[in-house]
């Protein structure tokens, strides 16, 4: 019997000290940035900062993409930039290929000088070097609560080969400009933090049998603190007031558990123009309760008995349908 998903309301942060330090090392971080340096008053530094990583996310991720599509001998520089979008000049040596007019928050591609729909292709050929998801014997944080099917949760523990089906393009550069951003942050939490900094650990826990990265722990006072970053197009960003989406809150919580770190702090970055909110999580039950789930499930595949299956509207985007339900793909 898998003991069901329970839904345990948030827990206060008993060190709301914490989570302002996590927000005025952040800040002071990002006020830091060496292109900005010279700007004396601080609140129009704080600004022209968060435009730099902004702008700067969006070269990276684009830069990478040309590569491909043009060749590792492509180079960019930011042209010119613009409070929701930024133009990329692509050059190869001194000749300048043309100009690409990148929307920071969903990568939206213009371009009258070349053609983007490579950059889309070179997008669409990109594949997560990831393998540990095929192997089994192992949970993974970031999938387990956002899919409430325990079936699942077993097939990824017992390795059952995952075909990922194609997502639509607008969802794919979602989560191309969400891997930039996150690229950058790595950049700004070690120029806050320091060495008191640990960004993008891969982490695993074999009691538990969950894997998985965390964005960063961070020392304050010598205690440690995981910070898990989300990136949010500037539509949602400001959408989202009363607080984080809970599924984030659980995932921060496994991995503190994974660690036995008491404090974490979701950091939520507005992809367009790097503003940031803060929520602090704490350890507590939920992590105890999925710790019972994951080892239900474990020990149900390790003896050959079968794992109850929810369907949902989410079976279209399981990489499982193929083994689960294949009569649903004629
Ligand atoms: S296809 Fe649906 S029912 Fe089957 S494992 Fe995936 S989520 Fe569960």
């Amino acid at each position: 019997m898998v003991p069901p998903r329970i839904h345990i309301p948030d827990e206060p942060s008993s060190n709301p000290k914490l989570l302002l330090a996590v927000q005025s090392h952040l800040e002071d971080g990002l006020k830091r940035t060496p292109e900005t340096l010279h700007i004396e008053n601080q609140a129009d530094r704080l600004r022209a900062a968060r435009r730099v990583h902004a702008d700067r996310a969006a070269l990276h991720g684009v830069l990478s993409l040309a590569r491909k599509a043009w060749g590792e001998d492509v180079g960019g520089a930011i042209n010119r930039s613009t409070e929701g979008s930024v133009t990329l000049e692509l050059v190869r040596g001194s000749i300048v290929l043309g100009r690409v007019q990148v929307e920071k928050s969903t990568w939206g591609f213009r371009s009258n000088e070349l053609s983007v729909h490579e950059l889309d292709l070179a997008l669409r050929t990109t594949r997560s070097d990831d393998k540990r998801r095929s192997v089994g014997g192992w949970f993974s944080p970031s999938q387990f609560d956002v899919y409430p099917c325990a079936a699942r949760q077993a097939y990824q523990y017992s390795g059952t080969e995952r075909r990922e089906a194609p997502i639509p393009l607008p969802l794919a550069k979602a989560f191309a400009a969400g891997t930039a951003t996150h690229k950058e942050f790595d950049i700004l939490l070690e120029r806050a933090f320091g060495e008191d900094a640990f960004p993008n650990l891969f982490i695993e826990d074999k009691p538990s049998r969950f894997w998985g990265s965390i964005d960063g722990l961070v020392l304050i006072n010598w205690k440690p603190v995981l910070i898990e970053a989300k990136s949010q197009a500037s539509g949602l960003f400001h959408q989202r007031r009363r607080g984080p989406d809970p599924k984030w809150a659980v995932q921060a919580e496994t991995y503190q558990g994974m660690m036995g770190c008491e404090d974490g702090v979701v950091v939520v970055i507005n992809k367009n123009d790097w503003s940031m909110k803060f929520h602090p999580t704490k350890l507590g039950a939920r992590w105890s309760a999925r710790k019972r789930r994951a080892e239900a499930i474990a020990k149900m595949v390790e003896n050959g008995q079968e794992v109850p299956k929810t369907p949902g509207e989410y079976c279209r985007h399981c990489p499982y349908i193929w083994t689960c339900q294949p009569q649903s793909l004629l």
